[in-house]
């Protein structure tokens, strides 16, 4: 292979492992922003679910004042009735008695619902408190991840960034800029293997038998016609399936490496 395109590849190696690191980091920032959303519209909830308890509180308070105005009339009639000489006003006031108790009766299973309902509400407060609590430990650890992280990936990208510059030193101005200005395309990778069918890796175009040969003498700087990448022509090695021959793939696939690699 070119010795300028194996200094591609390193660079555009070394900026993979940049990008992995940061989208690492955004993925966490991004995980703790979706967190704190969610406690925000939970803290929402459990705030209603608050409001509708204490409203069916004061509806149970209502009903119970009721209650004992009803038992007060009740009381009343009964004492009434006592002194009550005639059949006929006696009736009047057996009447009111049950009326009374009727009034009463609805008021007492008004209750009764009200206090069911309390009862699911303040299970759903409880399910959103855990909630709550749950997605509080996911920001606490996520935070902590990302402080240790950055301590972490601080030396990471520092160490790569170095690499980076000695790699550009010996690589050529030109070569350089046209894989920044494919790479700022966002095509990326910029640079990209031409497969055993002479098709560029990126947008699948064939190309033509005499420019495939010529990528095959590895002396030329080339770029697909069609997505402008960088290409380098890279053996396919076939697929097999047990897993000594997988070993036997990766341990040629870390020599290939190697080879291309420049000392640092
Ligand atoms: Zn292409």
């Amino acid at each position: 292979m070119n010795e300028q395109i194996a200094y591609i590849i390193d660079i555009q190696d070394i900026d993979m492992n940049i990008k992995k690191i940061e989208d690492d980091e955004a993925k966490n920032i991004h995980e703790i922003n979706e967190s704190a959303e969610g406690v925000k519209s939970q803290n929402e909830t459990l705030e209603r679910l608050k409001n509708e308890l204490s409203e069916l509180q004061k509806k149970i308070n209502l009903c119970e004042l009721n209650v004992e105005s009803y038992n007060e009339k009740i009381e009343k009639y009964t004492e009434a009735q006592k002194q009550i000489k005639t059949n006929k006003e006696y009736n009047a006031m057996q009447k009111s008695v049950k009326d009374n108790e009727a009034l009463k009766s609805l008021e007492e299973e008004e209750i009764i619902k009200t206090m069911s309902a309390q009862e699911e509400i303040k299970s759903a407060i409880k399910i959103t408190e855990e909630d709550i609590k749950r997605l509080s430990d996911i920001i606490s650890n996520k935070k902590a991840e990302v402080e240790s992280d950055k301590i972490k990936y601080c030396d990471i990208k520092k160490n790569l960034s170095d690499k980076r510059k000695k790699l550009e030193e010996i690589l050529k101005v030109e070569f350089l800029n046209i894989y920044e200005a494919i790479k700022n395309n966002n095509k990326f990778p910029a640079v990209i293997p031409v497969n055993n069918n002479r098709a560029c890796t990126g947008c699948f175009r064939i190309l033509p038998p005499q420019q495939f040969n010529e990528l095959l003498s590895g002396e030329i700087f080339m770029q697909c016609p069609i997505c402008s990448r960088i290409l380098y022509y890279k053996q396919e090695v076939p697929e097999i399936n047990s897993d000594a021959a997988k070993n036997n793939t990766e341990k040629n696939k870390t020599k290939t490496n190697k080879k291309t690699k420049i000392k640092a």
